[in-house]
């Protein structure tokens, strides 16, 4: 219906739009104008055949059918002349004027329309009219080319055991209606984007053998009120003809957020309108239509309780990053399709991925066999994927950026300050890669990568860390007597830890064991950290931060200036070979605690020659 009216509406507006046209192409006269006097002289010579009046203006045709036109003053006197002459007269209306005032009424005509129309998108659709049903996306069964399963999934062992059940109710209902049960409706994953949840909705529907119907909760949202509501009754209708099946909502957020929250009325109007047909929807399903709604967010904590009630999204899935058994069952899945070479050992890997949600250990994958094909090798080492990894975490070497030595001088400092803490503090992760070759947004860059997984992170550990961050500029003290802007992020880094510390851990004597903050919940995107102290608890918060870090500059200064030979000795080997890993940095430690024995340990850059560490970078 609603295409039936626009199409109408298409068809009038190109009418009137094309007799607009007509008006001005007419009203604008194409014919060579001549002057009165040309007119006269050659109706004098008989060379004009026909003449056209027009409201004071002649047009006229001459013995060799040339047209032009003329303006005359009066042309009543001018008839008898040209009776005289032979000419043929016509008379014409003027056309140009009708035409102008045909336009003069096409206009409010054509406003009327306008006004219309847009009345027209702004009535709620009906259901079935809209036309733009391909933000659905369906999968049958039958397309087994498409079909994902468990197999595909790797490294969510307690989702899929949770989600066994699920694909049993979808292939025998009636087990379970029999007994008076009633199916779960909706099923919501949460987690941080990548980490599989569309994945493991597909593989569902894959193992299921059930059809699978995908949109995303962004796609509901339209300018127009009405069109979400509408679109989520056309889903469901879609659905109900399909049953057994799975309705897969990607971003349910985004039409499901807090109805309260919004910020603009409009939008808050069409998204609660939205949200409201989702529910109905929901609820107004009979025992005998087997859907099931899977849901994804990564801000659980946005969406209207209203959701989460019993009978609608009542089961809860957290998916999470994988720990390094996850990690390696997904590399795993992923290594079965590459040419992988016989010394890749995946584990290590796995190992060295702490973090790493399965889109991004995906790509990893993808990143090490491209660079594998660039370097034309036929299998994939682990050399590509140290690359890869190097280019997914950091960015890509920034080749073209021309640095001045004294710069280098600078990252090569600040860097090894950062190292040489990492090595001789307590409870920190090992040092895996130091360089200062420019990366991304980063000049120089000291990767450490922790052995196992941590869920919690001891205070000695935190307290490190910031130490860690102030070597930067502590070296760079010590050694070059300067401060350079180098230190900016890791300031930034080490006072949003210290303030964690002092404010949600509990972990500060002054303050006590209070947590001030909310859990921000690292993955759940924006800060909703609420401090809900005083002014008063807040200046000692400050003062406590502040005391903590300045605590752990001092610290950081005390054993840099302890192993002041160490510093310059490893600074003056970054200089030379750029990327160090943590075996050479060992060897570098050894000649100096050597040479210190001797009684020679290096003063100077230049002194460290002697010791021979194989470049990488
Ligand atoms: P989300 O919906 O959580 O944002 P997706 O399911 O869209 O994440 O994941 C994106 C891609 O990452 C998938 O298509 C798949 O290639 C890969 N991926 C993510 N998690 C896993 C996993 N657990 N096992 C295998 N592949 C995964």
């Amino acid at each position: 219906m609603a295409l039936f009216i626009r199409t109408i509406f298409a068809l009038v507006m190109l009418i009137v739009l094309g007799g607009a046209a007509a008006v001005f192409w007419n009203m604008e006269n194409r014919l060579q104008a001549i002057s009165y006097n040309e007119f006269l002289t050659a109706l004098e010579k008989n060379e004009i055949t026909e003449v056209r009046l027009r409201d004071g203006q002649l047009s006229l045709k001459d013995t060799f059918g040339r047209e032009f036109v003329t303006y005359s003053p009066a042309i009543p006197s001018l008839l008898p002349k040209l009776l005289e002459k032979g000419v043929i007269i016509y008379g014409s209306s003027d056309k140009s004027a009708r035409l102008l005032s045909f336009a003069q009424l096409l206009i409010p005509v054509m406003l009327i329309l306008l006004v219309w129309y847009s009345l027209l998108r702004n009535q709620p659709p009906g259901d079935g009219e809209l036309d733009d049903k391909d933000k659905l996306k369906r999968f049958s069964p039958q397309e087994k080319h498409q079909q994902v399963t468990f197999r595909n999934v790797a490294g969510v062992p307690e989702a899929k055991e949770e989600l066994l059940e699920v694909i049993d109710f979808l292939q025998r209902p009636k087990k379970y209606s029999k007994l008076g049960a009633v199916i779960p409706r909706g099923i919501l994953f949460q987690g941080p984007p990548g980490t599989g949840k569309t994945l493991l909705a597909r593989a569902i529907a894959g193992e299921a053998g059930v059809p699978f119907f995908s949109i995303s909760g962004s796609d509901f949202v339209e300018m127009f009120v009405g069109v979400g509501a509408a679109r989520v009754r056309d889903l469901f209708k879609e659905a109900k003809k399909q049953t057994p099946c799975i309705v897969f909502i990607d971003e349910i957020d985004a039409v499901g957020g807090r109805r309260s929250s919004g910020n603009i009325a409009g939008g808050q109007d069409e998204r609660g309108q939205t949200l409201n047909a989702l529910l109905v929807e929901m609820d107004g399903f009979s025992s005998e239509e087997t859907i099931i709604i899977l849901a994804a967010t990564n801000r659980p904590d946005i969406l209207d309780p209203a959701l989460l009630r019993p009978g609608r999204f009542d089961r809860q899935i957290n998916i999470l990053p994988p720990d390094i058994k996850g990690r390696l069952q997904i590399l795993q899945v992923y290594g079965q399709k590459m040419k992988l070479a016989e010394d890749m050992d995946l584990e290590k890997v796995a190992r060295s991925t702490p973090g790493f949600t399965g889109a991004e250990l995906a790509s990893l994958m993808n990143e090490a066999a491209l660079i594998a094909g660039r370097m034309g090798d036929s299998a994939i080492r682990p050399e590509h994927f140290e690359i890869a990894k190097d280019r997914i975490l950091m960015g890509v070497e920034r080749k073209g950026l021309v640095i001045s030595e004294k710069d280098r001088k600078t990252m090569a400092y600040h860097e090894a300050g950062h190292a040489v803490l990492a090595k001789f503090l307590p409870e920190t992760d090992p040092i895996h890669k130091i360089t200062i070759i420019p990366r991304g947004r980063a000049l120089g860059h000291t990767q450490q990568l922790p052995l196992a997984d941590r869920h919690a992170y001891p205070k000695e550990y935190l307290l490190s860390r910031i130490k860690i961050l102030m070597g930067g500029r502590v070296a760079e003290e010590i050694c070059l007597n300067q401060q350079t802007t180098g230190a900016e992020d890791d300031f930034r880094q080490a006072i949003e830890l210290a303030t964690k510390m002092v404010c949600q851990w509990g972990m500060s004597e002054n303050i006590g064991p209070m947590s001030y903050m909310k859990d921000d919940g690292a993955f759940l995107g924006e800060q909703l950290s609420r401090t809900v102290y005083s002014e008063e608890t807040g200046q000692s918060v400050d003062r406590e931060v502040k005391r903590l870090v300045e605590s752990c500059y001092r610290e950081a200064r005390k054993i840099l200036t302890a192993e002041k030979d160490f510093l310059i000795y490893l600074a003056d080997m970054l200089l030379v070979n750029e990327t160090l890993d943590q075996e050479e940095m060992e060897i570098i430690y050894e000649c100096t605690s050597k040479k210190r024995k001797e009684g020679s340990a290096a003063k100077s850059p230049g002194d460290g020659m002697a010791c021979a560490v194989s470049s990488t970078g």
